[in-house]
C-alpha cells in the first residue's frame, strides 16, 4: 500500500464525514462483498413511537399503560422510552416498580402495586406462560405493516398491545440500491420479529433478512455469513453491534450511535447517513486501484 494512496483516501473520506481509523479499514474496504445492517437506529432513524395501545377484552389501557410505564421506566432500551413518553403524554404517571429484570433480546419484568408484570416481545410472552388469546391475530396484522409489537402481561395475561414505528432514514432505500450498483448483497441484521424486519427490509429493497437474532448472536451471525467465502461488512449503532462490528471484515458505526460501537469500528459514518456506506466502499475501491 502506498501511503500517498492512503493518505488520499482517508482524505476524501474525512472531506464528506467518512471516517476510516487506519490504513487497514480503507484497504478492507475494497474487498468487501457483503454488507450486513443492523435495522435499529441504522437503517431506520432509531426514533420509535407508540402508534397504536390495543387492549385485551376487559382490560382497562390507562392502567395498563400506568403498570408498564413504571418497568419500562427503569429500563434503558429505546423501546422502553418510548412507551414511558407516551404514557407521559397521555398524563399518566408510572408507578413504582419492585424487582425489576431486563430480559436481552426479549424485554423487561417487574412487580408493581402487587402485579408482576412483563412486557416485551413474543418469546418473552412464551418464556413467561403467557397466551396471547384474542390479541394473537391483531399482533400479526400490527407486525405485517413493519411496526415492533410489545405485548404486556399483567399476572400472565395478556392486557395489551403497543404498537410501536420507527420510521425507515431517508436515504436507506438509495444507499441498498448503489450496494446493489457495486455488486453488493445486503443483508438486514435485527433483534426484532420476522414480519416486522421483512416489512422494512422488502420497503428497502433488501432481500435477506436475518431476525429475532439475541444481541449475544449477533457476531455469531457474521461469522456464518464469512464462513460462505466472502467478505462482509457489518454496520450499526448499538451496544448490541459492538461484537458484531468486531467479527466483520469491516465494521462500519453510525455517528450518531453508541460509544461502545464507535470506538470498535474501523469506519464511522459522522453524518449517520446510510448513503455513505457505499461511498466508503467506493473510496476503497478507488485506492486500492491506485495502490496496484
Ligand atoms: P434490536 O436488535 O432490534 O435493537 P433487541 O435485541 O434490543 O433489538 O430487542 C429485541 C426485541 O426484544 C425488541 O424488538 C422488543 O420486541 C423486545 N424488547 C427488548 N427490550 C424491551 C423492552 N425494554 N421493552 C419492550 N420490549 C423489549
Ligand atoms: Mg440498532
Amino acid at each position: 500500500a502506498t501511503p500517498t494512496a492512503i493518505m488520499v483516501g482517508t482524505g476524501l473520506g474525512a472531506r464528506r464525514g467518512v471516517l476510516f481509523k487506519n490504513a487497514a479499514a480503507l484497504e478492507a474496504s475494497a474487498g468487501i462483498q457483503t454488507v450486513v445492517m443492523d435495522k435499529t437506529g441504522t437503517l431506520t432513524k432509531g426514533e420509535p413511537e407508540v402508534t397504536e395501545v390495543v387492549t385485551a377484552p376487559g382490560a382497562d389501557e390507562s392502567e395498563v399503560l400506568r403498570l408498564v410505564a413504571a418497568v419500562e421506566r427503569e429500563s434503558e432500551h429505546p423501546l422502553a422510552e418510548a412507551v414511558v413518553r407516551y404514557a407521559e403524554t397521555r398524563g399518566i404517571a408510572a408507578a413504582g416498580a419492585r424487582r425489576f429484570e431486563n430480559v436481552p433480546g426479549h424485554g423487561a419484568t417487574a412487580v408493581v402495586d402487587g402485579h408482576r408484570i412483563a412486557v416485551g416481545n413474543r418469546r418473552l410472552a412464551l418464556r413467561e406462560g403467557v397466551d396471547l388469546g384474542p390479541l394473537s391475530p391483531r399482533r400479526d396484522e400490527l407486525a405485517a405493516t413493519g411496526r415492533t409489537v410489545i405485548i404486556a402481561a399483567v399476572d400472565g395475561r395478556a392486557s395489551a398491545l403497543i404498537a410501536i414505528a420507527d420510521a425507515p432514514r431517508e436515504t436507506s432505500a438509495a444507499a441498498v440500491s448503489e450496494l446493489h450498483a457495486l455488486g453488493v448483497r445486503v443483508v438486514m441484521l435485527t433483534g426484532d420479529n420476522k414480519a416486522t424486519a421483512e416489512r422494512i427490509a422488502r420497503q428497502l429493497g433488501i432481500d435477506t433478512v436475518i431476525a429475532e437474532v439475541l444481541p449475544g448472536d449477533k457476531a455469531a451471525k457474521i461469522a456464518e455469513l464469512q464462513q460462505e467465502g466472502r467478505k462482509v461488512a457489518m454496520v450499526g449503532d448499538g451496544v448490541n453491534d459492538a461484537p458484531a462490528l468486531a467479527q466483520a471484515d469491516l465494521g462500519i458505526a453510525i455517528g450518531a450511535g453508541t460509544d461502545v460501537a464507535i470506538e470498535t469500528a474501523d469506519v464511522v459514518l459522522m453524518r449517520s447517513d446510510p448513503l455513505d456506506v457505499p461511498t466508503a466502499l467506493r473510496i476503497g475501491r478507488g485506492t486500492l486501484r491506485k495502490m496496484r
